[in-house]
């Protein structure tokens, strides 16, 4: 169980400095680690030694509680869900790169003579404008934006006799909502 998950902050700050206080100093009871520069975040955790989640100041005394540093609060709680970790990075990136590229992707197209741009500069110039991979661009966001399964999306792709796909949008007067909240599809679907 991780210990910080339904420990609220209120409760955090309740207990961790006379946890600190108890066991004599702010240091992980694990390795020794000291806590850093107080101007800094933490770098150490309030861990729960039974690992039953509760941190309700009326059912716990300070002995139940005890500090530790990131690395050790992981080998004794182990994530069940390492995925997580990605979906947030991942959640990280969409709400950098993900508005900015689609809304520039939307105005290039308004401003274009013929309400289109070519996929291959989306991609390309998108690419090295909004610093993502092209890889990136092609399956994350071509999936979640241009394929034939984004009903919700604005825009369309068309292909002409020569090969070339061209983004457009399926009316003039559509909408950008971006939602960086939901997922975009894994790379690797
Ligand atoms: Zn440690």
């Amino acid at each position: 169980m991780n210990p910080m998950s339904n420990c609220s902050s209120y409760q955090n700050k309740y207990w961790y400095p006379r946890v600190a206080e108890d066991q004599h100093g702010e240091f992980c009871r694990g390795c020794g680690l000291e806590a850093n520069d107080k101007s800094l975040p933490t770098n150490l955790l309030l861990d729960k030694i039974n690992n039953d989640g509760d941190h309700t100041i009326k059912n716990n005394s300070v002995k139940d509680f005890q500090l530790l540093c990131h690395h050790c609060n992981k080998i004794k709680n182990p994530s069940k869900k390492p995925e997580d970790r990605e979906m947030t990075q991942s959640e990280k990136t969409n709400l950098r790169s993900e508005k900015p590229l689609m809304e520039w992707c939307m105005a290039e197209i308004r401003g274009s003579k013929d309400g289109q741009i070519k996929f291959d500069y989306f991609v390309s110039e998108g690419s090295f404008k909004f610093d993502i991979s092209p890889e990136t661009i092609e399956r994350r966001y071509y999936k979640k934006y241009l394929s034939v399964h984004a009903v919700s999306s604005p825009f369309t792709l068309w292909t002409d006799q020569f090969n070339v796909t061209y983004i457009l949008l399926k009316n003039r007067e559509s909408i950008l909502d971006i939602d960086t909240h939901t997922p975009t599809p894994s790379i690797n679907d």
